[in-house]
Formats: C-alpha cells, sequence, structure tokens
C-alpha cells in the first residue's frame, strides 16, 4: 500500500531533525533536497515493496509541509547560510555580462544542476516521442511552459539580490534579457516543435512584461513565441478564469485555468512544465514535468 502524504508529512514531523542528519552530503544540495523533502517517503515506500515514486500532488504536499514546520530544535535545523552555500555549489560558478546588469555569475555547464537537467531532458524528449507517436486524440498535441527557472534561469539575479527577490530590482534584469537559458530547455522546445506539439508559455509575469519577456526568450535562444501562446498574468482576470477570490487569483487559479482555456480552443496539453508545484497542479496539466529550483518556493 503507498503511504499517503499525511503519513509522511507525520513521520517527517516527529523526527526532522533526524531526517535531516541522516542525509548523505555528497553532492550538496541535490541530495539534500531531494532527501530533505521526500526522504521519509522514499524509505517508507521501500518499506512497504511499493518502489511508486511520489506524485507531483505528494511531493507538492511535502513541500508545504515543511513550510508550514515549526521546528522544536534550532540547532538541529540546517543553517540558512548553509543551505545557501549549497544552492551556490549546485549551480556552480560562470559568469556572463549583459547591459546595464554587468557582469553576474551564472551556473556552470560543468554542474550537479546542469547534470540534473541534462537528464530531466533526455527523459522529457523520451516521453514527448512516444507520446506522439502514440496521441490519437482530438485536439492538437501541445505542452505548456512555464518560463522563470524552466526556460530562463534566475540564479544571477538570486545571488545579486541575496537570496531575496525586490519586483523593481528583478525588472532590471528583464528589461535586460539578463537571464540566461535553462540547460537544454531550448534544445526541448525545438524537440516538441519538430515533433508536431503546439509550444505555449504560461508564466506570472505581469501582462506589462510582455514585450520584455519576448526578448528575453528569443535572446536566450528559444524561438518567439507564435501569437496567442503566451500568457502572463492579467491584472483583472479574463472571463476563462474562475478565482475563488477574482479579482485575486491563486497561481494555481491562474496557471490551470489558462491551461483550460488552453484545451477548450482546441489542444490538449500533453506535458507541463514548471519549476514549482503550482505551475502543474490544478489540472489540464497532462504528463507533469518538475525542475529543480532550490532557490525560492512559490505555494
Ligand atoms: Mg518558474
Amino acid at each position: 500500500m503507498s503511504p499517503s502524504p499525511d503519513d509522511t508529512v507525520d513521520a517527517r514531523r516527529t523526527e526532522p531533525g533526524r531526517l535531516r542528519r541522516s542525509l548523505p552530503l555528497i553532492g550538496g544540495a541535490v541530495l539534500a533536497t531531494a532527501g530533505l523533502v521526500f526522504g521519509s517517503l522514499t524509505v517508507a515506500n521501500a518499506q512497504s515493496g511499493d518502489h511508486q515514486p511520489p506524485s507531483i500532488g505528494q511531493q507538492a504536499a511535502q513541500v508545504q509541509a515543511e513550510d508550514a514546520y515549526a521546528p522544536v530544535n534550532g540547532n538541529t535545523e540546517l543553517n540558512v547560510n548553509v543551505l545557501e552555500d549549497q544552492v551556490e555549489h549546485y549551480y556552480g560558478s560562470a559568469t556572463a555580462t549583459y547591459p546595464v546588469v554587468g557582469t553576474v555569475t551564472i551556473p556552470a555547464a560543468n554542474s550537479n544542476y546542469a547534470k540534473q537537467m541534462k537528464q530531466i531532458v533526455d527523459n522529457a524528449e523520451s516521453y514527448l516521442s512516444a507520446a506522439r507517436h502514440a496521441y490519437h486524440g482530438a485536439g492538437k498535441p501541445a505542452i505548456v511552459l512555464d518560463i522563470d527557472d524552466t526556460l530562463l534561469n534566475t540564479y544571477d539575479y538570486t545571488l545579486a539580490s541575496q537570496f531575496g527577490y525586490d519586483a523593481a530590482t528583478n525588472a532590471v534584469w528583464i528589461d535586460n534579457a539578463a537571464f540566461p537559458a535553462v540547460f537544454d530547455m531550448p534544445q526541448l522546445v525545438s524537440f516538441a516543435a519538430d515533433h508536431g506539439y503546439s509550444i505555449f508559455f504560461i508564466t506570472g509575469r505581469p501582462q506589462s512584461q510582455t514585450a520584455a519577456t519576448i526578448t528575453d526568450l528569443t535572446s536566450a535562444g528559444y524561438a518567439a513565441p507564435e501569437s496567442g501562446h503566451l500568457f502572463l498574468k492579467p491584472s483583472t482576470p479574463p472571463s476563462y478564469l474562475h478565482c475563488a477570490k477574482a479579482p485575486s487569483c491563486t497561481t494555481i487559479e491562474y496557471k490551470s485555468g489558462t491551461r483550460k482555456y488552453i484545451s477548450s480552443q482546441g489542444y490538449t496539453v500533453v506535458a507541463d512544465f514548471g519549476d514549482q508545484y503550482s505551475d502543474l497542479l490544478g489540472g489540464d496539466a497532462g504528463h507533469q514535468v518538475k525542475l529543480p529550483n532550490p532557490m525560492y518556493y512559490l505555494p
């Protein structure tokens, strides 16, 4: 029997320090983050003889529980500065120079992040290729992609802002196309297009950043989005979005509602790519692909 997310949350809450401290440090943030969030679930699965990986919904529930958890022992908590150092080891260190922004640190091509992305893209290409051959649906096959830390890597901004975020300074990076492509994602998007998938983009960036966002994508090596295929978050929700506290929409409401709208236009979303669980939940997502992002959490 598979453990429910609640089982694993309870296990996590009883012994948070032990779970964290028992993690192997080899591999830095990759293993630490994976073990931190999913360690108890993996163990529980192994004990039950069930090797099903946790679903995206289960993974999201784990992170939500982590986020809400109040530690009882500050000495066994992972120190924030240590975690930041691990994140830096994960991304590695290369440089790039952009207008106005200047020279910044970007992820290195030999980093664990690059290696993990290559694996994810290899798997995604295999999936999309097989799904395309097997596809007999009525709708036109499509994929949906988030933008920040799914197609464009924002590590340079995260470092410059000392792991913080400010909309005004972030806009300087956006306005100067100062984000490199996420490793191997231009290749994946081309692969999908070559295999007959329509490409849709759904980002939480505001609609006022539409022109800059198109420039950011093309500067990083992506083809410009087709007309009507790029969705930025509107200040007032369009009629096809149904948000519980309208005019305010949660990320899940906005993104899943937009995917539902895309589906209503004669497409079938075969796969959905995002670095946040909120990019993937809520329906109409097809195959959900979670990309790594240990920098920040957006519920
Ligand atoms: Mg993102």
